[in-house]
């Protein structure tokens, strides 16, 4: 474990937010999230190191990867094609222009920018997963972060889907693929908010604390401020609930309380603090999500436009510094 200074400022003063557990994936011990008490970034602090952090991603498990092996059809998801076609849509004459996805895991989002006449590239740090990429999809993806990225090529646009929170220093990845961008190049990036609603309701049980994996937390301020510092210029920023989040924040919340009652009932047992994230809901969970989106359609409506939704998804261009 390392304890490290505020990753946008500099400072090294902080304060306790949350004292969080591995409830994904139930791994041992308790980890400190802490805002910077001169920005108010919000990160892990102590935190496990780059040669520790390994071990907090099971592989036989880990869900974007275990999603894949249940995945019948080896296809981009919805999300992955409305991506694949905003971006197409930013950068006229994207025939065999060159794209990097950073973090690209089993490369799908890459398979649609193909699709769509890009000439792509990807990074993975994930053996298992890249190895899928490069040998079921036939992508050139390199196993490794954004460092192992192929020397003296530069990129038309970079992108970090659900990536930045999880790396050691979001700025020194940003300033990384500042120098891998060309002229005018474009950045795309979703990360969990922090200022959401669901954050603030369900707190230190919120889905996307995911510690110790997620080692960041950004609201839509600090991550203008970070991007802003490091050469960027914001042109969208929009905040969204993914439709599955609410959902699963408010199953997790029943079954705490369903475990709390029957823990309470047989005091002295031990009862599974896990909750393993399902990856093909059953027919009910299916339909309690669907419910949950139509009650909540509203309302998310009202947080989107308000920067409260559960995600930051964001495009920028690189600026001369
Ligand atoms: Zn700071």
């Amino acid at each position: 474990m390392e304890t490290v200074a505020c990753n946008l400022c500099g400072y090294t003063s902080f304060r306790p937010v949350y004292q969080v557990k591995d409830t994904n994936y139930g791994q041992a011990g308790t980890f400190s999230l802490v805002t910077c008490e001169r920005c108010g970034l919000v990160y892990l602090n102590p935190r496990p190191t780059t040669q520790e952090i390994g071990n907090y991603y099971p592989a036989d498990q880990y869900h974007p990867f275990r999603a894949l092996q249940k995945t019948q059809a080896i296809k981009p998801s919805d999300m992955q094609q409305k991506r694949a076609d905003k971006i197409s849509q930013l950068v006229n004459n994207h025939e065999k222009r060159p794209i990097l996805d950073v973090g690209c895991g089993s490369g799908l989002f890459l398979l649609a920018m193909e699709q769509r006449g890009w000439e792509v590239f990807g990074v993975e740090p994930s053996d298992h997963a890249s190895n899928f990429a490069r040998t079921t999809l036939n992508l050139p993806v390199l196993t490794g972060d954004i460092f192992a990225a192929q020397p003296g090529t530069t990129f038309d646009v970079i992108t970090f889907w659900d990536v930045l929170e999880h790396t050691h220093s979001p700025r020194a990845v940003l300033q990384e693929a500042h120098r891998l961008l060309n002229p005018n190049g474009l950045l795309a990036i979703n990360v969990p908010n922090w200022a959401s609603w669901e954050r603030k309701i369900f707190r230190d049980k919120w889905i996307a604390i995911d510690a110790p994996r997620h080692l960041y937390h950004f609201s839509p301020s600090t991550l203008s401020q970070l991007l802003q510092s490091c050469g960027f210029s914001v042109m969208e920023m929009r905040s969204q609930t993914p439709v599955m989040n609410p959902a699963s924040n408010l199953l997790r919340a029943l079954g705490a309380l369903a475990r709390s009652a029957k823990h309470t009932k047989n005091k002295g047992q031990s009862t599974s603090q896990r909750a393993t994230p399902t990856i093909s809901p059953s027919p009910i969970k299916r339909w309690f999500i669907r419910a949950t989106d139509i009650i909540l359609s509203i309302p998310n409506l009202i947080a989107n436009a308000v920067g409260q939704g559960g995600s930051i998804t964001v495009y920028a261009r690189k600026s001369d510094k």
